[in-house]
């Protein structure tokens, strides 16, 4: 029988419940990890990931973590290292976007991309830190809207990505010594309930594309196994694209 990549490791997911967050639960399950993963809301669509997990052969554990909240982030990392007894990789995946010229947008809006898609991952990472060991793995789940930010109304959202990005290359330099590695994953279009490949924008996208579909939650997760495994140790402080060449 061939040993799976991640036998025996443990993973925390934010954001799992539903979208780009389950597709990285599910293979990372698949690949032997033991995954626990929050969720805000979608307490029936979390309940189903895991359901799928267990059904496969997993090990899966939602938990309720609002990621506006810093306590409840601790608290999840709490459970995950009480329920496993490690916690050997850490995704960073729940995001906010709400689209509107900056004028446009509230400051409550515009708190929650900031509080979520940026502070809560610092919370997790500092609290993931006091658990991880020699072959850990932080992976953020970016966006190549970082990069190339071709329409109006995403300039707050590109921010918290670019802010992720500037964090994995920092944090790649503090934590290489202990041997754990950061990266940071920036997909393109994923078809999910933010961004369905049927929705009024994916045309648009498309046209500035080079491939004619969108990507799947799931290559998604194969991506991030694959950094979060063991053939990627050399890998870090990088942000590294899944995105049909939208940023050809
Ligand atoms: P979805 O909106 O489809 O799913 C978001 C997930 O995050 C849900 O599981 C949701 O759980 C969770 N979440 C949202 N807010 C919170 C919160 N406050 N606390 C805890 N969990 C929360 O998003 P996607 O799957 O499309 O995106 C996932 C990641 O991929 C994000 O980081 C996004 O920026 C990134 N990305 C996505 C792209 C795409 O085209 N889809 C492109 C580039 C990057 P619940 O329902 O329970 O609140």
């Amino acid at each position: 029988m061939t040993t799976r990549p991640l036998e025996g490791k443990t993973a925390l997911v934010t954001g799992g419940s539903r979208g780009v967050g389950a597709g990285i639960v599910a293979r990372l399950a698949a690949d032997g990890a033991a995954v626990a993963f929050t969720y805000a809301r979608s307490a029936e669509r979390a309940d189903d990931v895991a359901t799928a997990v267990v059904a496969a052969g997993g090990t899966a554990l939602p938990i309720r973590a609002d990621s506006m909240h810093e306590q409840d982030i601790e608290a999840a990392v709490a459970r995950t290292v009480e329920r496993f007894g490690s916690l050997d990789i850490l995704v960073n995946n729940a995001a906010v976007a709400t689209v509107a010229p900056i004028t446009d947008l509230t400051m409550d809006e515009i708190d929650a991309m900031l509080t979520v898609n940026v502070r809560s991952a610092i919370v997790a990472i500092r609290q993931s830190l006091a658990h991880m060991g020699a072959g850990g793995r932080i992976i953020n789940i970016g966006s190549v809207n970082a990069d190339r930010t071709p329409f109006s109304g995403q300039s707050v959202y590109a921010l918290t990505k670019g802010a992720l990005a500037s964090l994995t290359r920092g944090l790649a330099r503090e934590l290489a010594s202990r041997r754990i590695s950061i990266n940071n994953i920036q997909p393109g279009p994923i078809d999910t309930d933010a961004n369905p490949s049927d929705g009024p924008t994916a045309q648009a996208m498309l046209g500035v594309m080079a491939t004619d579909r969108y990507g799947t939650a799931a290559e998604v997760g194969a991506f991030v196994s694959y950094v979060a495994g063991p053939d990627a140790d050399y890998i870090t402080g990088s942000s590294l694209d899944i995105d049909g060449g939208f940023t050809a």
